[in-house]
Order: C-alpha cells, then sequence, then structure tokens
C-alpha cells in the first residue's frame, strides 16, 4: 500500500554515509561536556584516539580489542599523530542498530570546558567525521524507523519545557501516545481507499460502491477527527501558556496586581522567547498551567500622540490574548470611564472583572452588578487571589482539564488532522452527491496524506528538513 502518492521519509532523504559529530552538552563551562559521534566512522574514530585507562597507566602496549557495545571505558583522548593528550575522559558506545540514532554510535564524556571540546572535536572531524546539522542525530533516528517524526519533535520539546505541562505534554508525544491514537484513524481511512479503489478497477466483480455503509464509515472517522481537534485547543494553551492582557484605566492596580499574582505564585519560568517586549510581560504557573501575563499602558480616551503608540500596542496585545483581566478599583465603583472602557473591548473575548482595592471598602460592600465572571480582590495585601487563579483557569477553561488534552498540541499536527478532516468532508459529500468514487477517491488519498504526516508516514523531504532545522546542534 505504499504507492498512494506520498514520497515515504527514508526514499527521498539525504544518504545517511557520513559519520557526523557535535557537542551534545550546552555552550559554556559544564561539569561535563559531551560530543556525540554518528556513523560507520565513529567505533574506528574511538579506537584511533582513545586509550583506555589500563593501556595508559601500563607499560604494556595497548589492546587492540575492539570495544563492545552498550560500555563505559575510562581512559584518555589523545591526539594519534603527535601522541598529544587532550583530556581524560569517559567513552559511551553503543553498536548499531541499538543506538539513539540506529548507527554506531559513541560519547565521549570530557571536562566540560569549551575550550577543551572544541579542541576534541576538531580532532574527530580531522580523523573523518564531519560537524552535525541541527537535530541531525534525530533527524537520523527517524530515518532509521527509531522514532516516528511526531515522537522526534517530542524531543525538541523535552529539550524546551519548562512548565510542569510542557513537560508532560512532551513526555506524551515521545511516548507515541498521539501516534498510538493516529495510527488506527490512519489505517481506517487506507482501507477505506483500497475499498473504494477496488470498486473502480474491479467492478465487475465486487459490484458498485456501497454508499450507505460507506457513508458510516466516513461519518465515524469524521467525528473521531472531530473529537480529538476539540481537546486541541486547551493542549494549545498548556504547551504554549495562556495570555493574559492586564486592561484597566490608570491608577486602578494594574502592575500592582501582576506583581501580586508573581509574589502568589512563585515558580517563576523564564519569559518565553519572542513574544513583544513593547509592553511589561511575565510569566507565571497557575497549577502547572503556563501563563504569561501582560501589563497594559493605560487606555485613556484623549490621549497624547507618544501614548497613542502605546495604545495602538495596547489594542493588539487585547487582540492577541486568550483572556482579559479587567481591573476596576472598587473604591471608586464603576465609572463613566469604566464603562467606556469596557464597551472597547472585543466581545466575545473570555474576561474576568478584577474589582481591585477591595481593602478601602466594607467587606460586605456588593460589587457592582455586571454580565462577567468577577472577583474581589486586594492587590495590596493579598486577598482574593486564589480565588482569581481559579477563575483564570476557568475563564480558558482548562480549570480540572484531563491529561488527555495534552494530545494534541502542536500546531502542525492541529492543521494536519483539520486538513484531513476537511478532506473527509469533502469525500462524504461527494458521495451523498452519488459523484464516481474516482472523485471520492482523489479526497480520501489527500485525507491519508494529511493525516499521515504527523507520524511522518507520509511526508516531503522539504517539511522534515524545516521540522528538525528548528533544533539545537548536538540533538
Ligand atoms: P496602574 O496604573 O493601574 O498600573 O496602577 P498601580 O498598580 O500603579 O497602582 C496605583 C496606585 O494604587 C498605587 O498607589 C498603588 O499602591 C495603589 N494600589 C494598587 N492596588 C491596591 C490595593 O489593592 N489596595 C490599595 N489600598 N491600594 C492599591
Amino acid at each position: 500500500m505504499g504507492n498512494y502518492g506520498a514520497s515515504t521519509a527514508s526514499r527521498n532523504l539525504p544518504s545517511l554515509g557520513d559519520t557526523i559529530a557535535a557537542i551534545a552538552t550546552p555552550p559554556g563551562e559544564g561539569g561535563i561536556g559531551v560530543i556525540r559521534v554518528s556513523g560507520a566512522l565513529a567505533f574506528p574514530i574511538a579506537e584511533r584516539i582513545f586509550e583506555r585507562a589500563s593501556e595508559a597507566s601500563a607499560k604494556q602496549p595497548p589492546s587492540k580489542a575492539a570495544f563492545e557495545s552498550h560500555r563505559i571505558y575510562f581512559g584518555a583522548i589523545r591526539d594519534p599523530c603527535t601522541g598529544e593528550m587532550l583530556d581524560r575522559a569517559l567513552l559511551l558506545t553503543f553498536r548499531a542498530p541499538h543506538s539513539y540514532t540506529g548507527e554506531d554510535v559513541v560519547e565521549f564524556s570530557c571536562h566540560g570546558s569549551p575550550f577543551l571540546l572544541q579542541r576534541v572535536l576538531k580532532l574527530i572531524w580531522r580523523e573523518g567525521a564531519r560537524p552535525a546539522q541541527p537535530g541531525e542525530f534525530t533527524q537520523r533516528a527517524f530515518l532509521n524507523g527509531k522514532l516516528d517524526l511526531a515522537q522526534a519533535e517530542a524531543v525538541a520539546d523535552l529539550v524546551r519545557a519548562r512548565t510542569e505541562s510542557q513537560l508532560r505534554a512532551a513526555l506524551y508525544l515521545h511516548e507515541g501516545l498521539l501516534s498510538r491514537a493516529v495510527r488506527p484513524l490512519n489505517e481506517e481511512l487506507l482501507a477505506l481507499l483500497a475499498e473504494v479503489e477496488a470498486t473502480i478497477d474491479f467492478s465487475d466483480e465486487i459490484g458498485e460502491l456501497d454508499r450507505e455503509a460507506f457513508a458510516c464509515r466516513l461519518h465515524r472517522l469524521i467525528r473521531q477527527l472531530t473529537e480529538l481537534l476539540q481537546r486541541a485547543q486547551s493542549g494549545r494553551l498548556l504547551r504554549e501558556g495562556v495570555r493574559v492582557a492586564i486592561v484597566g484605566r490608570p491608577n486602578v492596580g494594574k502592575s500592582s496586581l501582576l506583581n501580586a499574582l508573581l509574589a502568589e505564585e512563585r515558580a517563576i519560568v523564564t519569559p518565553i522567547p519572542g513574544t513583544t517586549r513593547d509592553l511589561i510581560e511575565e510569566a507565571f504557573q497557575i497549577q502547572g498551567v503556563p501563563i504569561v501575563a501582560l501589563d497594559t499602558a493605560g487606555l485613556r480616551e484623549d490621549p497624547d500622540p507618544v501614548e497613542q503608540l502605546g495604545i495602538e500596542r495596547t489594542r493588539r496585545a487585547i487582540e492577541h490574548a486568550d483572556l482579559l483581566l479587567v481591573v476596576l478599583d472598587l473604591s471608586e465603583g464603576l465609572t463613566d470611564a469604566d464603562r467606556a472602557l469596557l464597551a472597547t473591548l472585543p466581545a466575545g473575548k473570555p474576561r474576568i472583572l478584577v474589582w481591585n482595592k477591595a481593602d478601602l471598602v466594607p467587606e460586605e460592600m456588593p460589587l457592582p452588578s455586571l454580565p462577567a465572571i468577577a472577583v474581589r480582590v486586594s492587590s495590596l495585601r493579598g486577598d482574593g487571589l486564589p480565588a482569581l487563579c481559579e477563575a483564570i483557569l476557568q475563564g480558558v477553561n482548562l480549570s480540572g482539564v484531563g491529561e488527555e488534552s495534552l494530545l494534541l498540541t502542536h500546531q502542525r499536527h492541529v492543521q494536519a488532522v483539520e486538513e484531513a478532516r476537511q478532506y473527509l468532508q469533502s469525500a462524504w459529500q461527494a458521495n451523498q452527491a452519488d459523484l464516481p468514487p474516482d472523485i471520492i477517491v482523489v479526497d480520501l488519498r489527500a485525507a491519508w496524506i494529511a493525516l499521515g504526516t504527523i507520524t511522518g508516514e507520509t511526508v516531503d523531504e522539504e517539511l522534515v528538513n524545516r521540522i528538525f532545522r528548528d533544533f539545537c546542534i548536538g540533538k
């Protein structure tokens, strides 16, 4: 069944012949630094440059016995041409196919000096390896069938995870949970495709397409894809973080609120790279869910030109936010300026009214009634913050969200499922309209190709290259 139009990855991708080497640990000084070598020359290079400890110290000539697989050797890295010792190090050995890449792999655990590591790496290159491209080790693992594409992407996610939910999503993906959910759907799709094709090629023997039965099976597939997509929205938020914009007129306590939230949720993570620095932005977690909060510039009615710029940014931040925290001053109540501001906020954008400065009014004072979730807080004293945190999760439907939402967290995977569903819907319509099977087959095949890009069953070279170029060198 390999001839359905998609090129399989292993057919089109670059040859695996050469041996690659790179530093696998991060740049800078460290306790140890690891150099990874993969390919046919990995063991011959190790044999030339690595001297086992007993040989290094004893007077007898070095043993010529080959390194065994899955062993750790202690010894010296030596330039075979000059005899100079570069480091005392550990050598880890993995013979194909039982290695990360599926090829022969050796790893040198050296002392973690960038200068030392560069010298060892250059020696390994001189001995016949070439510099590895970003993600090339994992790409080889994919091409050699050690991992499917979604699992390979999980490797990059694991390395980058900054919060509990990102880490869990990465681990699930790496374990193959998404692949296992998608594969049966793809198999059913392939079976359908084969059946419809058979009615085209052998209609004399097997008769016409049973359109009712076909519609039924197609409908089930569409429903399963739709269920996957419904979970995707919360999956994206869990993985990428919930973008919360803090809005309100000047002096209601926006900055104080942000600081209070940061103090409340101590597990602060580093800011997500690539996000705007124009507005004050802080990242933290609520129950393991990453939150990116923006403190927007004050929204005024009559801005001068300089402020206009800040207001434009605020508008954009509001547009891109998943949730708005509208801060109001409880000691002043709902002012005309608040009403005007509320009127400008995009309808349909989830929002929470945060009545701040609760410490200035009697506890029993009721909140002004407005149609939105409202929370009473004092940023000064920290009152009401746990309730606000719970409301934030509720506001984006993440309160008590199950682990199963972490299945579909990559935009690429979501797009693949969406595309497959669209093609299946189009096939369904064609079937309802009694269009000929060869028209239906075109949609089925396109759906199969789209869905197969998740695991990499159907994927082209360009996409694979793009995915792995996102990795770091040495991974
Ligand atoms: P922003 O302009 O909306 O960012 O407001 P700020 O956070 O700068 O706060 C404006 C003023 O209100 C400051 O003097 C804060 O100390 C004060 N403030 C903020 N939150 C509270 C609160 O919960 N209670 C009281 N009493 N004062 C507050």
